[in-house]
């Protein structure tokens, strides 16, 4: 097909979601769309935060992910089979979890936060006891933990959540928790600060997210293991946008379809001028409220999805960090490459105070991430600062959201597709906001349009 014949394509946004519809259209065997990747920063944002550390006398460099940017298997099933189509190497990542309470009012510098539990992922070894915990204590906190743990578990495969139906909407967690009741403490200690990190998210936005959401990662996530990829997203982000027309500095203000086409209208943020083209197909590959301000049909929907801010911050800053497991306490951040034991367990601290959890990643580079900080941070030690926006769930969106992309039976309003305009994102599915949706769809765009995707699993 001749240039010209081609169908154009804007694909907003250089997150996992637009790179794959990028690539995917890009690289469709029949060659029928040419595609343009808009994206507002100046540089593709997949790993944008993402830090590179040289490595003395050494011309390569080793990347640290700001997200951690993790997946696991069974709930990850499509993101899994992209890397395995494009050779991304990943590894299974065992992690060591520490949980503690924060004290009410902040702790003073230096004062350390002790630990109440340790948890290794996937049951991985017998987690280590806590250094201050004695013996008899920490046995029956574990033998708690674990009778709760086992409830949940049996609640999540044999307790359905109730769904939505045309008199109420869906059950979110709160209810459900109540309903199978699980204590108290273990949901504050344990479930909360752990689940609202996978979120990032506060305690009761977590609460508010539907109960399915929660239910079906946990089942699906049971027992298997997490992965991390070798060389950072970077190595992703370089494989999909490979060949790909890409903009950057480019602020879409507004879409809207009319009878020649989708016509964008955007800022440029070298010139600050205005511009305008049309092209025949636009996919909205940003997150809800970018959707809403940009894109009339969606404006009064879709700003009825929750959103919030997380703070990530990387640092070397160990002196927030109890001595936990006998690690070996360097103030010193000293750049080199992962070697065999770096593979090794990674330790995750998750302290909370009623409303919040912060995680506390150690890194084997040194590096120690911070994601939704609430203990203080030496400032002399941050080597990146970094605020994300990321979308939340509750029932009413998810009726809302669920739909947009319905393919058939009742809708009132706009449907994904409409127009020649598509959505694509980490929260255009029915499930928890991660990478996983993200590849979803950019696969539902890539079939939409006919496109072949060469990962899906043909039996799905
Ligand atoms: C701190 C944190 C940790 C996380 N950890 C994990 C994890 O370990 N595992 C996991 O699976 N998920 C994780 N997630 C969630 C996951 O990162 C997101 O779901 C996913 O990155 C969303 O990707 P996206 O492509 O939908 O959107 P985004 O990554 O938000 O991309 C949207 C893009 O659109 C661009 N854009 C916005 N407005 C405009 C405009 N007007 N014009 C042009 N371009 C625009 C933005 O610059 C951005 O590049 C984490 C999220 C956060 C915040």
């Amino acid at each position: 097909m001749t240039e010209d014949k081609k169908k154009t394509v804007a694909v907003v946004g250089s997150g996992l979601a637009g790179l794959v519809t990028a690539y995917l259209l890009h690289n469709d065997p029949q060659r029928r769309y040419q595609v343009r990747l808009l994206e507002q920063k100046n540089q593709l944002s997949l790993s944008s935060e993402s830090i590179s550390i040289p490595v003395p006398h050494d011309k390569k460099v080793i990347w640290a992910d700001v997200p951690m940017r993790a997946f696991a298997g069974g709930f990850y099933r499509n993101l899994i089979r992209m890397y395995d189509y494009l050779n991304v190497r990943y590894r299974s990542q065992p992690f060591l979890f520490s949980f503690a309470r924060l004290p009410r009012r902040p702790a003073a510098p230096g004062v350390t936060i002790w630990p109440h539990m340790t948890h290794a992922s996937n049951f991985h070894q017998i987690p280590p006891v806590p250094l201050k915990l004695g013996l008899v204590s920490w046995f029956f906190e574990v033998i708690y933990v674990l009778l709760c743990y086992l409830w949940f578990t049996v609640c999540c495969h044999f307790v359905a959540p109730h769904e939505e139906s045309p008199s109420s909407q869906c059950e979110s967690l709160e209810q459900y928790l109540q309903r199978i009741h699980l204590p108290w403490r273990y949901t504050a200690d344990y479930l909360l600060p752990l689940m609202s990190s996978v979120c990032t998210c506060s305690h009761q936005d977590l609460l508010n997210f539907p109960a399915s959401d929660v239910l079906e990662y946990k089942r699906r996530t049971h027992r298997q293991h997490h992965y991390l990829v070798d060389d950072g997203v970077q190595t992703v982000q370089e494989k999909l946008a490979r060949g790909v027309d890409v903009r950057f500095g480019v602020n879409l203000t507004h879409v809207e379809p009319g009878s020649k086409g989708v016509q964008l209208r955007w800022l440029d943020s070298r010139g600050g001028k205005e511009k305008v083209e049309v092209f025949d197909i636009a996919v909205l590959a940003v997150s809800p409220d970018i959707v809403a301000s940009m894109f009339d049909p969606l404006k009064a929907t879709l700003c009825k999805v929750p959103m919030t801010t997380v703070e990530s911050v990387a640092h070397t800053d160990r002196s927030i960090l109890p001595p936990l497991y006998g690690t070996v306490v360097k103030d010193t951040f000293v750049p080199r490459h992962p070697t065999r034991s770096d593979k090794a367990v990674q330790n995750i601290h998750f302290r909370s105070n009623d409303e919040n959890t912060e995680s506390v990643h150690e890194q084997p580079n040194s590096i120690i991430v911070t994601t939704n900080p609430l203990t203080p941070i030496d400032r002399s030690k941050i080597i990146r600062y970094a605020k994300f926006r990321r979308v939340l769930r509750n029932p009413e969106s998810r009726s809302v959201i669920n739909d947009i992309f319905r393919d058939e039976g009742r809708s009132n309003g706009w449907r994904n597709g409409d127009d020649g305009v598509y959505l694509a994102g980490g929260w255009c599915w029915d499930g928890m906001v991660l990478l996983e949706g993200c590849v979803v769809s950019a696969m539902r765009v890539a079939s939409s349009l006919g496109v072949e995707v060469p990962w899906a699993d043909r039996d799905e």
